[in-house]
């Protein structure tokens, strides 16, 4: 998506480590026309796949899953992330490993928000190395209901998450997809 991209170059930041820092107008601060237009591409792309319901984990996630569920007219699920084991009954649960903050979360969500009849589309912000979204899948593989696809805002395609999806047959839909980035800031995108 050329207008995200664009957006990156101008106002993504390199950071140490392969992360790409896009607070100010992404996930922290957040451009909510640009979201919107972020949110339409989701639903164009995914208008034929029968999405009941869209998951994403907190807290990044949220902003584009809740205006993609708007767009697409279905409701959004946000996995929480615990630090503790302490988790109640009546909830899926999994182990995601932070790309950002190098450490495991308990990831839950209560066992009445997905079911079999559901065809969930997974969302995040970011695609590194797979964790998150693996989880996810984890999540509505417990839950019994199907995966629709996947869809990020960006993909580090210089990070191995992308290829073990899409090697699984699991659609992955990036609006932005980077090829390369150096420590000096510059960024290069996939044609
Ligand atoms: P993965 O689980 O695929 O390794 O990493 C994805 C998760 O880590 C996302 O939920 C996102 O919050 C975070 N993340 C991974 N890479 C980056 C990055 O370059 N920038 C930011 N801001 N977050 C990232």
């Amino acid at each position: 998506m050329r207008e995200l991209e664009e957006r990156i170059l101008k106002d993504g930041k390199v950071l140490p480590g392969g992360v790409l820092k896009v607070g100010s107008f992404l996930n922290h601060c957040i451009d909510t026309t640009l979201l919107a237009h972020m949110a339409d591409e989701v639903a164009s792309l995914y208008k034929d796949a029968g999405v009941t319901k869209i998951l994403t984990i907190e807290a990044s996630g949220i902003a584009l899953a809740a205006a993609a569920g708007m767009a697409m007219g279905v409701p959004v699920v946000f996995a929480k992330k615990h630090r503790t084991t302490n988790v109640d009954g009546g909830v899926h649960t999994t182990i995601v490993h932070s790309f950002t903050h190098n450490e495991d979360y308990n990831v839950v969500v209560a066992d009445d928000c997905m079911d079999e009849s559901d065809n969930v589309l997974i969302i995040d912000d970011f695609l590194a190395n797979g964790s998150a979204l693996r989880g996810l899948i984890d999540l509505v593989t417990q839950a019994g209901a199907s995966v629709a696809g996947v869809a990020v805002s960006v993909e580090k395609r210089f990070q191995s998450g992308g290829d073990e999806f899409r090697a699984k047959g699991i659609r992955v839909e990036s609006l932005a997809m980077i090829s390369a980035m150096t420590d000096d800031g510059q960024i290069t995108f996939c044609s």
